[in-house]
């Protein structure tokens, strides 16, 4: 069964495969029979968009009565003999010799028939959508991209660590985390005093990691360059277009670097994985621009190629304010920049990836180096049209008593984070690091509107499925 050769590796390699005997596996697209007593069969594997062309005589009853099981859907083995095709639309056909059905689809209760779905309704049957040509083209490009960072970072003498899941901090110091908890729920007492947590696991509050970034200090400050690249959860109540409780973050962090290093290397990192994806990836790409956003191709040259436009959070603001736009929510300096304001940057002003820093530090969490003005931190977003916010980062405070100090003022507790602080006193260095969200640039690369159907399972406010 194995011997099965993939779709795409046909497509790849047309001219060594015209004339030989292959065997094929797939799930069948569409099934169309000609009066001629032939029957043509779209064959997709999920190796690529394209489906394989399969021709199936039906010269005998027992083929006919075969031909006519293919129903859409329905998981077949192949064999048979590649051969130049006379019909438009393919330059190579599989006419069958020999066909076996691992499994019928009844064509009366398979919802994916011939036709366009909405995403909506494609959701609820997360079991089936992977073999749309959407969400199979997501999942190809997620596995390119994650492929292509893995690289870029490799490349770049980066080393990838791996930080806890359950974690007992929570990186910002908000409150939107999931508990983690071996208590039974239906006999927890009034109150969650700490006592309660005795008789928990851990004999502590835990929680399922926000962000990787304060364990990848550790290491950045032992090993020099590291990333992260895993699972990450955030209880936010937000049902928007952007945001899942459950998405795939990288992050990497570096010693010895300021924020402009840290500029630098978010702009190589979108250069080389876009760059990648235009290389490797063009079908899939040609097919969202094709269906979802006609002007992707152009966006995602543009970032491949152009340095991001860097400017300070006072410059947006003043930006902002001069605009001729109706925007939904004022802006003031100190306020925090809305999507509306951050798409307005790179979608009109700029028309490209805009890199936003120096961050009011009452905006940004407690970990971000304070700059010379003592008003702002070194803190950058990076922004890309139609997605907005895709990067969060920062340099981070490395100065044991200004770091005190902006704890103090944001009400954290020194003594929960004695190890942060004490990496302040033991051979403290400038570093920095940032945050991309896997999703967020999935949704950048493939123009999709809506963050659920970039990932294969979603977890949304409500939503646990599948
Ligand atoms: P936002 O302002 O968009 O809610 P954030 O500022 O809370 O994001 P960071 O804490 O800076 O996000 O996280 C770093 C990156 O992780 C973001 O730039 C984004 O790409 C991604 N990200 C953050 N929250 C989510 C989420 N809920 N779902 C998907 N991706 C997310
Ligand atoms: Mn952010």
């Amino acid at each position: 069964m194995n011997k099965a050769v993939r779709i795409v590796d046909i497509f790849r390699q047309e001219s060594t495969f015209q004339g030989t005997d292959v065997m094929v596996h797939g799930w069948v697209r569409t099934r169309r029979d000609s009066k001629a007593g032939v029957s043509f069969v779209e064959l997709n594997d999920g190796s690529c968009l394209k489906n394989l062309q399969v021709v199936l005589e039906r010269d005998r009853p027992e083929t006919a009565t075969l031909a006519d099981r293919l129903t859409t859907g329905s998981a077949v083995q192949i064999r048979g003999i590649l051969i130049p095709s006379p019909g438009k639309g393919q330059s190579i056909e599989l006419l069958a010799r020999d066909i076996v059905l691992f499994g019928w689809a009844d064509p009366a209760r398979y919802p994916l028939q011939k036709k366009r779905h909405s995403f909506e309704f494609l959701r609820t049957i997360g079991h089936l959508r992977p073999r749309t040509n959407t969400l199979g083209a997501v999942a190809r490009i997620r596995n390119r991209l994650s492929f292509a960072i893995h690289t870029f970072f490799q490349q770049e003498g980066f080393f990838y660590i791996h930080t806890p899941i359950i974690t007992t901090s929570d990186c910002e110091g908000a409150g939107e985390v999931f508990r983690v908890t071996t208590l039974d729920p239906t006999r927890a007492g009034p109150a969650l005093d700490e006592g309660v947590f005795q008789e928990d696991f851990f004999q502590k509050p835990t929680f399922l990691t926000v962000s990787g970034q304060l364990q990848a200090e550790i290491y950045a400050l032992a090993l020099g360059k590291v990333y992260t690249f895993g699972p990450t959860f955030r209880a936010e109540n937000s049902n928007t277009s952007r945001h899942l409780a459950e998405f795939w973050m990288i992050e990497p962090e570096m010693a010895f670097a300021d924020l402009n290093d840290d500029l630098a290397l978010a702009q190589r990192l979108m250069h080389f994985v876009v760059s990648d994806l235009l290389e490797t990836a063009s079908d899939d790409l040609q097919f969202f621009a094709r269906f979802v956003e006609p002007s992707l191709l152009d966006s995602l040259e543009t970032v491949a190629q152009q340095p991001f436009e860097v400017i300070t959070y006072s410059e947006a603001v003043d930006l902002l304010k001069k605009a001729d736009e109706a925007f939904a929510f004022p802006v003031e300096w100190g306020a925090d920049l809305q999507s509306e304001h951050e798409r307005y940057l790179t979608e009109k002003k700029f028309r490209k990836p805009v890199a936003v820093i120096d961050f009011p530090r009452d905006l940004k969490p407690f970990y971000m180096r304070v700059n010379d003005d003592g008003k702002t931190v070194a803190a950058m977003d990076v922004l890309v049209p139609r997605v907005g916010e895709i990067i969060g980062g920062s340099q981070r405070e490395e100065r044991r008593e200004v770091l005190l100090e902006q704890m103090r003022r944001k009400g954290i507790s020194p003594e929960a984070y004695a190890w942060y602080v004490e990496l302040r006193e033991f051979g403290s260095a400038p570093h920095c690091g940032f945050g991309l969200g896997l999703e967020r640039l999935v949704q950048f690369v493939t123009g999709l509107g809506n963050i659920r159907e970039v990932i294969p399972f979603p977890r949304t406010p409500g939503h646990a499925d599948f």
